[in-house]
């Protein structure tokens, strides 16, 4: 192969993208229409295919790797449509991914080996890291912004990231959980239940409305507190090493339960801890460890349709839609089991949103680091969302949530925003025989 190299390749010495990842790009096209950040901008050097192109050029020492270029890859939204459209197997997503942690060995970033190295990795760090957030709700500060119109007031970006925040609990739910949860009534399953970070910081509701319907539905459930990151935030800015860190630390964690499952309810997570056995797969000591244990994890909605979910007893009467996270219906081929839970619920009008699988642009932190990009994805979103006049968007990624409530305050739609699951247990809730748990 004639590289003819200009410049020498910076990543020559360091664990980077191979010619298998890039080379065989027959430069189709076929991979550019659905690229969020090529719809937003029209630029070929925000495709997937431009990203192939660029990184290909850098690779072979034909281009320096600029910041611009930097900028490039981190600019992708891992939305992985290209990987999933590639008639020849590139892998766009994966692509720009890699080039993100190649560029991390060659120059560690302060603040990443702060965050991801000495914080995310540890729950207590990030519990405490996050506590000026608690405090700020908890206190009433956040009640008091909004009642005073100062939010409203705010630059449209620092008006957006707080319009993103949920209500925030008082106290982080991985402290508040038991470690063992019983069935309701008689125990058919015994799973674990892998809490995410997100969740249980910042989405604490939604998660044990995920407990109370999987014990509803016969399971005893084990949620061990010791649980790391599923480490996709460090993924995404390229911390590869620690991510294999938290995967290694996880598997040991879960590989001494005795459950035929590991349950999660967020998309990303779910995602992620099914990729470990990718990881791992050509690491002699972990191959089998991980492959077994990312062939336990299922999405709850997945694990609830695979065991036949009973129908809530009681009703809830609203217009949902669905929005489908980008690391649920491709990364995990997950589309109609959330929507046969929100069809099963006694009041529940189901709209369909057009292109309800088209990424809304948060890709987690984007909105704080590409804040033109995400926003001008996240408008797109929002419109087609006000088409279907619902009241309620359900989607099972904590990350699009909270990019929805910031699209849906910017829009002035009235519009809640919830887990799947949360709509089971306000069925639950809503039954009109009563609560019969027994504890
Ligand atoms: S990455 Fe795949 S789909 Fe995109 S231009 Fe290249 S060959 Fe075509
Ligand atoms: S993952 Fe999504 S945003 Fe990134 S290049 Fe592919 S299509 Fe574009």
């Amino acid at each position: 192969m004639n590289h003819n190299p200009r410049h020498a390749n910076p990543y020559a010495h360091v664990k980077a993208p191979t010619e298998e990842q890039y080379h065989s790009c027959i430069k189709c096209g076929l991979c550019v229409p659905d690229c969020p950040t090529y719809r937003a901008t029209f630029k070929e050097t925000e495709s997937p295919r431009g990203r192939v192109m660029l990184a290909r050029k850098v690779l072979e020492g034909e281009l320096e790797p600029s910041k611009n270029f930097q900028d490039q890859m981190n600019r992708c939204m891992d939305c992985l449509s290209c990987n999933s459209i590639c008639p020849v197997g590139i892998r766009p997503a994966d692509l720009a991914l890699d080039m993100r942690y190649a560029a991390e060995q060659v120059k560690s970033t302060g603040w990443k080996t702060l965050l991801f190295r000495h914080t995310v990795q540890y729950p207590g760090r990030l519990e405490i890291a996050s506590l000026p957030l608690r405090l700020y709700q908890n206190l009433g500060i956040r009640w008091v912004l909004h009642r005073a119109g100062l939010i409203s007031r705010l630059p449209a970006k620092l008006r957006d990231l707080e319009n993103q925040l949920p209500p925030i609990p008082a106290r982080p739910l991985r402290v508040r959980i038991p470690r063992v949860t019983r069935a309701v009534d008689k125990k058919e399953h015994t799973v674990a239940f892998f809490l995410g970070c997100g969740q249980s910081l910042l989405h604490a509701e939604s998660s044990k409305a995920t407990i109370d319907i999987l014990a509803h539905n016969g399971c005893e459930i084990i949620t061990p507190r010791q649980t790391r990151c599923c480490g996709m935030p460090a993924r995404g800015y390229g911390r590869m090493d620690e991510v294999l860190a938290m995967a290694r630390f996880n598997i040991n964690l879960y590989e001494t339960l005795e459950v035929s499952h590991i349950v999660t309810d967020c998309a990303t997570c779910g995602s992620m801890l099914k990729e470990y056995a990718h990881f791992f797969k050509d690491d002699h000591a972990w191959a089998d460890r991980a492959r077994r244990f990312s062939e336990k994890v299922r999405d709850v909605s997945e694990f609830l349709s695979d065991i036949g979910i009973k129908k809530p007893p009681g009703s809830f009467k609203a217009t949902v839609t669905y929005h489908d996270p980008c690391h649920m219906i491709r990364a995990q081929n997950i589309r109609n089991q959330p929507r046969q839970l929100l069809r099963l619920i006694d009041g529940v009008t189901f709209v369909e949103m057009k292109d309800a699988g088209q990424c809304c642009g948060s890709a987690g932190t984007q909105l704080v680091t590409h804040y033109q990009n995400s926003s001008a994805i996240l408008e797109r979103k929002i419109a087609n969302l006000a088409d279907t006049g619902a009241e309620i968007v359900a989607s099972g990624c904590p990350a699009c949530r909270m990019q929805l409530r910031a699209g849906i305050a910017r829009a002035g739609l009235n519009v809640e925003v919830m887990h799947p699951v949360e709509l089971l247990a306000r069925a639950y809730e809503n039954n009109p025989k009563g609560d019969e748990r027994n504890g």
